[in-house]
C-alpha cells in the first residue's frame, strides 16, 4: 500500500509563533546532548522558580474529586461570579454579569473562538506592531487580513494613531490592543487609548483589549482598562491567570464582554456556539479563578521596587543600555525588554539567523522582532523572569557576540 503524502493545510500558511520556532528546535537539540541552555524566550514564571501560590493549589487540589464532570460551556458559575466582582473594584469598568463571562483554557483559546466567531474571508482585524503573534496568528488562521499598526519606539512604543487612522478600511471590523504590551514593556498613556476608542467609535470597530499584565506594572505606571474608556461600544477584555498568578501550566484565561450587544447578537450567539463545541474549559483549572482572584496571592510584593520582577527589569534594561549602541525603552509592565540594535552600528539583515547563531555560540534562547510582526531586523524580545545576575550575565554575552555584527 502506498500512503498518500500528507501536507499541514494551506491555512496554515499564515500562521506563525516564533516564540517556540525553529531555534527552540535546536535549543532542545543542544539540551539532549548535555548543553545547559539559558531559555528566555517564553514568558513562563514557573521554569524561573517562581512557585504557583498556596491556596490557588490548595484550592484546587480540594476541587480535583469533584472537577471531573464537564461543566457549563462558559465556566463554573463561582469562577465567573469571581471575575464579575474582580471588575467590580475597578472603577469606571461597565457593569456585566456572569454570562458575560467565558473562562478558557488560558487566553490563547478565547483569542481562537473570537477570531473564527468573528471573520470571513478578507475582514480586516488592526494589530499592533510589534504584537504578541497569537493575535496575528489567529486572524489569519480565521481567514482575516491581519493589518499591523505601528507602535513608535521613539514615543515608549505608544500606538501611532495617525497609522490607525490611515490603514482603516470598509474591511476593517476590529482593532487589538495590548496593554501592558507584549513585547514591548509599554503601559498606554490615557491619550494613547482614548485615541484608539474615538477611531473606534467613528468606524464602528470592535474593541480587542488583551489585558493579561495588568496587574505587572513597575515604578508609578498606571494601567488603565480600555473598557473603562468605551463603555457605549462593544469591548471584549482578556486576562487570565498564568502571569500574575505564575500559573500558566493550568491553562486558565477569561473574557469580558462589555457594552451594547444588541448590533453584535450573531457574533456573540459564534462565541457562545464555540464555546459550546470546545464542551468547557479544563474543570480543575478553573477552581483555581476564584482563589487567585480573593487577593490574597497578590503580585504586589514581586513588581515593588525590592521586588524580585523589579530587580530584574532594571538589570534586564541596565545590562542592555550598556551594549554599544543598543537602546531600550524601559519596560513600565509585563515581563519583557525588546531593546534595538542601531541599524548604523550593527549589520544585521536576518534577525532568526542572529538569534539561531547566539543560541549556537552562547546557548541562550531569545526570539527575534520580527517574529512579533516588527517590519525591520533590528531587534530582540528578552524574557525578564530570570534571577538578576543571569539575565544580567547573558545579555553580557549578547553584548560580545553581537561585535561580530558590527560595521
Ligand atoms: N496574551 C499575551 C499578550 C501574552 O503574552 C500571552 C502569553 O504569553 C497570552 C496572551 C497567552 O496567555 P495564556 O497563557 O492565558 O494562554
Amino acid at each position: 500500500m502506498t500512503l498518500r503524502p500528507l501536507d499541514q493545510s494551506s491555512k496554515l500558511k499564515g500562521v506563525l509563533y516564533e516564540i517556540r520556532g525553529q531555534a527552540l528546535v535546536e535549543a532542545d537539540r543542544l539540551e539532549s546532548e548535555g548543553h545547559t541552555i539559558l531559555k528566555l524566550n517564553t514568558g513562563n514564571p514557573a521554569t524561573f522558580g517562581f512557585e504557583a501560590p498556596f491556596q490557588i493549589v490548595r484550592d484546587m487540589i480540594e476541587a480535583i474529586p469533584h472537577a471531573h464532570g464537564y461543566s457549563d460551556s462558559r465556566g463554573i458559575m463561582s469562577a465567573r461570579r469571581a471575575v464579575v466582582s474582580r471588575y467590580e473594584e475597578v472603577p469606571g469598568f461597565p457593569l456585566f454579569d456572569p454570562d458575560d463571562v467565558y473562562l478558557g483554557n488560558g487566553v490563547s483559546e478565547l483569542i481562537t473562538m473570537t477570531m473564527q466567531a468573528l471573520l470571513d474571508e478578507g475582514d480586516e482585524v488592526l494589530i499592533p506592531a510589534p504584537d504578541y503573534p497569537l493575535w496575528t496568528a489567529m486572524t489569519s488562521l480565521a481567514d482575516g487580513t491581519p493589518v499591523h499598526y505601528l507602535c513608535d519606539s521613539v514615543n515608549g512604543w505608544q500606538p501611532d494613531l495617525d497609522d490607525i487612522r490611515a490603514k482603516i478600511t470598509p474591511r476593517t471590523k476590529a482593532i487589538v490592543v495590548i496593554n501592558p504590551n507584549n513585547p514591548t514593556g509599554a503601559v498606554y498613556t490615557r491619550e494613547a487609548l482614548e485615541g484608539i476608542v474615538e477611531i473606534a467609535r467613528e468606524h464602528s470597530l470592535l474593541l480587542l483589549s488583551d489585558e493579561i499584565y495588568d496587574r505587572i506594572l513597575y515604578d508609578d505606571a498606571v494601567h488603565i482598562p480600555l473598557a473603562t474608556l468605551a463603555p457605549d461600544l462593544l469591548c471584549l477584555t482578556f486576562n487570565g491567570l498564568s502571569k500574575t498568578y505564575r500559573v500558566a501550566g493550568y491553562r486558565s484565561g477569561w473574557l469580558v464582554i462589555t457594552g451594547p450587544k444588541k448590533h453584535a447578537a450573531g457574533f456573540l450567539e459564534g462565541i457562545q456556539l464555540l464555546a459550546s463545541t470546545r464542551l468547557c474549559p479544563n474543570v480543575p483549572a478553573q477552581h483555581a479563578v476564584q482563589a487567585a482572584l480573593s487577593g490574597v496571592q497578590s503580585i504586589d510584593a514581586l513588581i515593588a521596587p525590592a521586588g524580585r520582577l523589579h530587580e530584574q527589569r532594571d538589570a534586564a534594561w541596565e545590562a542592555l543600555e550598556a551594549i554599544p549602541g543598543v537602546t531600550c525603552h524601559r519596560p513600565e509592565g509585563a515581563l519583557y525588554a525588546f531593546p534595538q540594535f542601531d541599524p548604523e552600528v550593527y549589520d544585521i539583515r536576518d534577525d532568526a539567523k542572529l538569534v539561531y547563531d547566539f543560541l549556537v555560540a552562547e546557548h541562550v534562547l531569545i526570539v527575534q522582532g520580527t517574529g512579533f510582526n516588527w517590519p525591520t531586523p533590528d531587534h530582540v524580545r528578552i524574557v525578564t523572569l530570570p534571577e538578576a545576575r543571569v539575565l544580567t550575565e547573558a545579555i553580557e554575552r549578547l553584548g560580545n557576540f553581537l561585535a561580530s555584527y558590527r560595521q
